[in-house]
């Protein structure tokens, strides 16, 4: 049976993507009546231990991290309202240069087509009107987030039917904004190199696409990323107040890198030109 509504689907590598990178229009959409659904391609077996135990140190049983961060993972989309959540489980890849790079079931060891046609199945059933992935670079260069680009990119080039794609991203204005915030809360040391001079980080303002407001969202959002709370990696967002919190996070971009219904750039809207 086919599903009249509108269809978000956005594709993540790790349990805990989606509420960083996406949590905003995941919950916008929700709210909005629109069919959400979440692929998650790895089991975020290298993240952190619920102990704060990394990888290869005593106490990190990578099956058993998957465990927890899938309970994680199914908090999360509760809070964002998430109806369909897909895995692809594949081992978690690990940080580029780790030896768990090239590990048997490893995403990133994965061929591209494999993994492309197995969402390539997943895009058939729910036929989503937009798609949400990576960029490239995988937004920061992580091995699993380019893989997730590339599958993506590879099955709705094989499948034609998502009338919009996008990449996240983020505008160099947010991230040097996000730095005079941080260092003014005391989260990140004065001297820390500007992080709107990291490169590979962000693009130009002029060449997003797409900023829709999800500052009513805010509250969700945070409250996913808090689901996560094992992964230290967004505790310094955590830390800030929400009323700096909303600043940082209640706007999300995105770059359109495939359209056909002809909306007009910049757009504030994932479903511009759909509804
Ligand atoms: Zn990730």
């Amino acid at each position: 049976m086919s599903d009249p509504r509108l269809t978000l689907m956005a594709v993540h590598a790790h349990p805990d993507d989606e509420a960083t990178g996406t949590g905003g229009v995941l919950a916008k959409a929700a709210a909005e009546g629109i069919r959400t659904v979440l692929v998650t391609c790895t089991d975020g077996r290298c993240g952190d231990a619920p102990d704060g135990a990394k990888p290869g140190e005593p106490g990190h049983d990578p099956l058993a991290v998957a465990a927890f961060r899938r309970t994680e993972l199914d908090a999360s989309c509760a809070v964002l309202g998430v109806d369909h959540l897909e895995l692809l489980d594949y081992a978690d890849s690990g940080m580029v240069g780790w030896a768990t790079n090239d590990a048997p079931g490893s995403f990133w060891s994965t061929p591209v087509e494999q993994g492309a046609a197995r969402l390539a199945e997943l895009i058939e059933h729910y036929r989503p009107d937009v798609v949400v992935t990576y960029d490239a670079n995988g937004f920061y260069g992580h091995p699993d987030h380019i893989q997730a680009h590339r599958i993506t990119m590879a099955a709705v080039a094989a499948t034609g039917t998502a009338a919009k794609v996008y990449w996240t991203t983020v505008p160099r204005s947010g991230m040097a904004e996000f730095g005079r915030l941080a260092r003014e809360q005391g989260l990140i040391p004065a001297d820390a190199p500007e992080l709107a001079e990291m490169p590979d980080f962000g693009v130009p303002d002029d060449e997003i696409t797409t900023w829709v407001d999800v500052g009513e969202y805010a509250e969700r959002k945070r409250a996913a990323m808090a689901a996560h709370a094992s992964q230290s990696d967004s505790a310094i967002f955590l830390q800030l107040p929400p009323e700096v919190f909303s600043t940082v996070m209640g706007t999300e971009t995105f770059l359109r890198v495939h359209d056909a219904t002809g909306a007009a750039l910049p757009e504030d809207d994932l479903f511009a030109g759909l509804r």
